[in-house]
């Protein structure tokens, strides 16, 4: 298998992980469509039910493990630089997952207030019933989450880029604190990808994406994926195979065809959201545009510190005068596609009125047919 750790980030994306079919030769990683594995002899398979769910068994169902999502896997563990991967049904299993190994019922977790909205149901609805009590917290108030600190205290969960508001957390300084509580540091690297930023650079002890983003890259695929530690991980390995959260074979293949050109598209995302966000900063109908990269933004220092190659592809904006017009503008955009999800090679919007912006998640079109799409709908607004 293709581990090497000495080529760069670009050439891990393409390579790491990957070996030609050892039966057929095949170049091209095959998508191994099947539930279950056979084997020679009795003896052989009694001892895979032995060794099930250990780190060196063979494959024997696919709910636990099969060739196509072991090959996304360890692609994942070299870009995320984490001992182990598990590749899941969807981001919101892989969210379920990291809470579920830090805490028990009868512990406290501490969430961004900031956060991706299904997540946020997760951890109002459904960590209450499973026991485990949930605070909120702003994450770029420090003061507040040493507050928020109980005996129970098991972990801090974060997004590295908050969701829709585009405000950048602190890794250093929360991982401080995680540090002198004895608490787990959970990251949502989602906005980002590894390609932006690695968070085990700045101590995570548990990096989720959901996969469906920036990692497949072509919005045809669900997926999640948690990297950590061999010890978390094969833990979390058995409990997604108890609750049945595994990925489809056909899903991984998706992924992984996807996370290849991840470096290059990362570079187009960032570079189209950069022009859109000064377009739009002196566009006279525009009241205000979120994008952590833009260089007059007060988190500049913070970015540069933690994403050097970038923001990604996410900003958010507000247009002048009656809260109407932003649903006038979608409407008036003739390539732009009204959508939820982000990091897809179109660039998506969607207008988030309770919240008064817009949320755009550009692609990786051409710069100059983005921003003439932007400016024709703004060409329709009245302030
Ligand atoms: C989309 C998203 C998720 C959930 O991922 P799914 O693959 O849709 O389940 C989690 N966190 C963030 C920040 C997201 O944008």
């Amino acid at each position: 298998m293709n581990k090497q750790t000495n080529w760069s980030f670009d050439t891990n994306a393409i390579r790491a992980g990957e070996h030609r079919d050892p039966v057929t030769g095949a170049h091209n990683t095959p998508i191994y469509q099947t539930a279950t594995f056979s084997f020679e002899t009795s003896e052989e398979l009694a001892d895979a039910f032995i060794n099930y769910g250990k780190p060196d068994c063979p494959d024997l169902y696919t709910r636990e493990s099969n060739p196509t999502i072991s090959m996304l896997q360890d692609k994942m563990s070299v870009l995320q630089k984490t001992e182990a991967s598990l590749a899941m049904a969807s981001g919101m299993a892989a969210v379920a997952a990291s809470i579920r190994l830090c805490a028990k019922a009868g512990d406290h977790v501490i969430v961004t207030d900031k956060i991706f909205v299904v997540s946020r149901s997760f951890f109002q609805e459904e960590c209450p019933a499973m026991g485990i009590e949930v605070t909120f917290v702003d994450m770029l108030d420090l003061e507040s989450v040493k507050n928020a600190i109980k005996p129970n205290t098991k972990a801090l969960f974060v997004e590295t880029i908050t969701n829709p508001e585009m405000f950048v957390v602190d890794l250093a300084a929360l991982k401080k604190i995680a540090t002198s509580y004895d608490l787990s540091l959970i990251v949502d690297n989602t906005y980002l990808s590894p390609y932006l930023l690695q968070p085990v650079d700045f101590g995570a002890d548990l990096i989720l994406d959901s996969a469906t983003k920036y990692l497949s890259g072509h919005g045809d695929a669900v997926g999640g994926i948690l990297c950590g530690s061999e010890k978390l991980i094969s833990r979390a390995r058995s409990s997604m195979s108890s609750f049945g959260q595994c990925i489809s074979p056909f899903n991984a293949w998706l992924i992984l065809r996807g996370i290849r050109t991840l470096p290059l598209r990362m570079q187009r995302h960032t570079k189209n959201a950069m022009a859109l966000a000064k377009m739009l900063k002196n566009h006279e109908k525009i009241e205000w545009v979120r994008y952590a990269g833009t260089p007059d933004s007060n988190q500049v220092a913070l970015m540069e510190k933690q994403f050097p190659k970038g923001c990604g592809g996410m900003l958010s904006f507000n247009i002048k005068g009656d809260p109407d017009n932003l649903h006038k503008f979608m409407n008036a955009l003739t390539m732009v596609d009204q959508a939820t999800s982000l990091g897809d090679v179109y660039t998506l919007a969607a207008a988030r009125v309770n919240y008064g912006l817009i949320r755009v998640s550009v692609g990786c079109e051409d710069e100059e047919d983005i921003l003439a799409d932007f400016a024709q709908a703004l060409e329709t607004i009245e302030i």
